[in-house]
């Protein structure tokens, strides 16, 4: 109840919504997960249980927002989640916003644990801080997440070579930091290549390219709309024709056929956002943002991902069991690792 003496406290409390037709991008980021990737032995230099552990978690708060995340974009320690510019979940709060997907993420990463690390018991609780960036159109989001999946693979190029010349080189860390003191990426490269045998653009993609969640349609085509809604809109005329006024009349059709278009469009929108995919594949150049030149190969795609796409799109966090995890390697699955075309649906709206 309002109307204690108390209850102007209430007034201390600051709106925090943020404008409306902008996009909002929430980034989580693991805190102090050097320490905490050592004291659980994570695989050097990438783990990719540990990388599909976050992408499970990333998974979960994808599908419990789903329809307000369009596309999520994770590396090492950190993901990204793009929420739709015309999102109204929780009023578009900054920070409800940030601290439920953070809240989200955490549990489900705490949750799944024991799937991806079933012999290693949790030594400390993890923890993630979370910030809302807003950015004003399509042309700065695209070039945010192109930031951080260059930042993948600057990180990745690195930590590759330098784990290399200490685990397979027998460098001492401070030796293989300082002799990859101001090389370029060609040096690394040759460095992984000459004395490792490394071909560096044959390393996994997850590793190369991050992880990329998006919701998109199950089929490449949206289907046709359907006659019964024609239908209707034409008994709605008829009915009309009776009505004098000409231009009343053609007024109401026209707002008629924008309502419908619109419905149209919302089905056609729920259609292409029914499926949750995962990929690693690059998301810089347009193959991804464009539609795809020749959409149905999807013949092909199904037959290649069957085992995955059902662990990637029904239930992703129930299907695969740790053991699938381990000798399976979704990362590996070639659905994974074709995106073109499917990024078309993420500035929908
Ligand atoms: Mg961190």
């Amino acid at each position: 109840m309002a109307g204690t003496r108390f209850a102007y406290v209430r007034n201390f409390e600051l709106p925090d919504s943020v404008i409306p037709s902008v996009y909002l991008v929430v980034r989580i980021d693991g805190k102090g997960f050097h320490k905490f990737s050592a004291l659980h032995s994570f695989a050097k230099p990438n783990d990719p249980s540990a990388l599909e552990l976050m992408n499970t978690a990333a998974r979960h708060v994808m599908s419990s927002l789903k329809g307000h995340i369009a596309l999520a974009f994770g590396e090492s320690d950190e993901y990204s989640f793009l929420l739709r510019k015309s999102t109204t979940l929780y009023n578009r709060r900054e920070s409800k916003i940030t601290t439920h997907i953070v809240s989200l993420f955490t549990s489900a990463y705490v949750f799944n644990w024991p799937r991806f690390f079933p012999n290693t018991p949790l030594q400390v609780p993890p923890s993630f801080d979370g910030r809302l960036v807003v950015y004003p159109n399509e042309a700065v989001v695209r070039d945010y997440f192109s930031w951080r999946q260059a930042d993948t693979h600057i990180n990745n190029l690195y930590n590759t070579t330098f784990w290399a010349l200490v685990l397979q080189g027998g460098l001492t860390e401070q030796q293989a930091t300082k002799q990859l003191e101001g090389t370029v990426s060609s040096d690394k490269h040759e460095i992984l290549h000459s004395r490792f045998g490394v071909n560096y653009d044959r390393l996994e993609a997850i590793f190369r390219k991050g992880t990329t969640l998006v919701w998109t349609h199950a089929t490449a085509e949206v289907p046709a709309i359907p006659g019964k809604d024609e239908e209707e809109s034409e008994d709605e005329g008829t009915v009309l024709v009776n009505a004098k006024d000409e231009k009343l009349r053609r007024k109401l059709q026209g707002k008629r056929a924008d309502k419908q278009a619109k419905k149209q469009e919302k089905k056609e929108r729920k259609e292409r956002t029914a499926v949750l995919r995962t990929l690693h594949c690059d998301i810089i150049g347009d193959e991804f943002w464009l539609p795809a030149p020749s959409p149905p190969t999807i013949a092909g795609s199904e037959q290649q991902s069957t085992s995955s796409s059902s662990a990637d799109t029904k239930d992703t966090e129930a299907a695969i069991s740790i053991k699938d995890v381990a000798s399976s390697q979704p990362w590996n699955d070639p659905s994974r690792l074709n995106g073109a075309g499917l990024g078309t649906a993420v500035f929908l709206d």
